[in-house]
């Protein structure tokens, strides 16, 4: 018998029977109105998901690193400023994305578990008297730390500095489990990927772009082919694509967007919060801490937890895997070992994650951690019984 266990990765998320089933299609021919009729909701639903008032959404056949490099490949010329502040693995990655594609980039050191540093983003922004800067660049979910980071005020600190540079979002662990206002935080590109919060399986880009970055396509030269945003707007204008899309995906990413708005996407919000909350509340039972420098920066997605001295968090993440079939997310770059991550975004119940803390727990046990059993999951327990939605209790 094959049995499976739900995953706690951040990403790719456990994924709803019907979403599967929703992907799983016969073959259509992708120049037909068939195509059309699948595109435009998926389309439509992902502007309500970013929350744009205007601009376009962009859907690519790639992952989140390749809707970095859309991103930037669209609007910016080899040589560009863009201002970046790192302070994990996946910061640390789009800035390397730019540096190889010959863009400068202005970066801001920050220590890892802190988040975007409003002020010195401000700062350097009034230092660039010359407007050099066209770009800043922001993580909103670091998944390698579970640090969530304020893109309002980030939008604020650039009009506060009279800075006209663009605004680019990495939301990748957000977009779809935490709230996300593209129109309200002036972005002008978001970018999301379908493995997280959309429930879906790798194998797309999801872009929203601003009228403003699509200006700044009409003068931008580096160099762009396969991710061409002026040749997938064109042949969008016609219903069609301009080469072979991924069908079964766009079409699950219809039936997904359709799951979160019957759910509400506050009320998804909300379960997130909660789900991550009681987390939060096993970690501290655990006599641990989650990675976040603070609780204003704390994910409801992702939570990097940080093991007592002298653990490997890596050990937990092997345990897991190879004695009880349950996935974690190993720590990344300078925190390899020294956190382990839980994550707690997608299609998950309460009763999902206590069976994560649960694992965590015997694993914990098994490795000889100061860590007593059942402690963390009765920590959750209380959180979810005193929490459980209205509707949770009709059911
Ligand atoms: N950005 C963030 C915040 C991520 O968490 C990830 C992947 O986990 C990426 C970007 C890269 O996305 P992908 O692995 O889909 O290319």
């Amino acid at each position: 018998m094959s049995v499976q266990n739900p995953v706690f990765i951040p990403g790719p998320t456990n994924m709803p029977e019907s979403v599967r089933k929703a992907c799983d299609m016969p073959t259509i021919d992708h120049r037909s109105p068939t195509f059309a009729r699948l595109f435009k909701p998926a389309v439509a639903g992902v502007k309500r998901v970013l929350k744009m008032a205007e601009g376009e959404v962009i859907i690519l056949p790639s992952t989140g690193t390749g809707g970095w490099e859309a991103a930037v490949s669209n609007t910016l010329s080899p040589g560009d400023t863009v201002l970046a502040a790192r302070f994990g693995m996946f910061s640390h990655r789009w800035i390397d994305l730019c540096q190889r594609h010959g863009l400068n980039v202005e970066i801001i050191e920050t220590p890892w578990g802190e988040g975007a540093p409003l002020a010195a983003i401000e700062a350097a922004l009034k230092a660039d008297t010359s407007g050099k800067i066209k770009a800043v660049l922001a993580t909103h979910n670091e998944t390698a730390t579970g640090v969530r980071s304020d893109i309002g005020g980030i939008r604020r600190a650039m009009d506060a500095a009279g800075h006209g540079a663009m605004l680019f979002v990495d939301g990748v662990s957000s977009i779809g489990s935490m709230p996300f206002d593209f129109a309200g935080w002036g972005v002008d590109i978001a970018v999301a990927g379908s493995q997280k919060g959309f429930m879906l399986p790798a194998g797309l880009a999801i872009l929203g772009v601003s009228p403003k970055a699509i200006a700044a396509m009409e003068t931008a030269k580096l160099p762009r082919t396969f991710f061409d945003f002026k040749d997938m707007l064109s042949s969008y204008a016609r219903g069609g694509y301009p080469y072979t899309p991924a069908v079964g995906l766009i079409a699950g990413l219809a039936h997904s967007i359709e799951l979160l708005e019957d759910e509400g996407l506050e009320a998804v919000y909300a379960r997130h919060h909660r789900l991550a909350e009681g987390v939060r509340r096993a970690v501290a039972a655990w006599g641990m801490t989650p990675f976040a420098a603070s609780p204003a920066l704390y994910s409801d997605t992702v939570t990097a937890v940080k093991v007592p001295e002298g653990c490997n968090g890596t050990d937990l993440v092997q345990l897991a895997a190879t004695k009880y079939g349950m996935a974690f997310g190993v720590g990344l770059g300078e925190v390899a070992g020294k956190v382990f991550r839980i994550g707690h975004l997608g299609m998950l119940t309460d009763a999902m994650v206590l069976s994560g803390l649960a694992v965590a727990e015997m694993c914990m046990a098994d490795l000889g951690w100061p860590v007593k059993l059942g402690s963390g999951v009765a920590a959750a327990q209380e959180h979810y019984r005193g929490t459980a939605p209205a509707m949770a209790l009709a059911a």
